[in-house]
């Protein structure tokens, strides 16, 4: 578990400063708005959420879409929700891949995931050695 209360994690600061239309990285926390936590899931999905945000920036250049923001990134039930407001139809089909595309992915590592199950009440998306990790994690509490 990555402790989400302090500072965005750098490899997650990367890929929103890489797309300032979708993310307004400014100077202090606020302009960030409600991504001000960074994206909310396991580094397994940074690789792919990477990927989705350029495409989503190139659809912003071909359709001139210039009032879009991501509001949301997070892991809900085992499955990844990405939230984008002024965005169109092509985004939110390139959202629904990413999703799919995570759906089977390890959340862990990024490696290929057997699905949604579920570990003492505990939802997640991982492979069976990250499964077996954090039930060590969570056995060690
Ligand atoms: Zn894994």
């Amino acid at each position: 578990m990555t402790d989400r209360d302090n500072s965005i994690d750098a490899e997650v600061m990367d890929i929103m400063k890489r797309y300032p239309r979708l993310f307004r990285t400014g100077s202090s926390t606020k302009s960030r708005g409600p991504m001000h936590d960074g994206f909310l899931c396991d580094p397994g999905w940074y690789p792919l959420l990477d990927r989705l945000f350029g495409d989503i920036d190139a659809i912003c250049r071909e359709d001139d879409l210039t009032g879009i923001k991501v509001s949301q990134v997070k892991q809900k039930l085992g499955g990844l929700r990405v939230y984008v407001q002024g965005g169109n139809d092509r985004v939110n089909d390139r959202i629904r891949q990413a999703e799919a595309e995570a759906a089977a992915t390890c959340e862990g590592c990024g490696g290929s995931s057997p699905g949604i199950r579920s570990i003492g009440g505990y939802v997640t998306n991982v492979c069976d050695p990250c499964l077996n990790k954090r039930k060590k994690e969570l056995l060690d509490r």
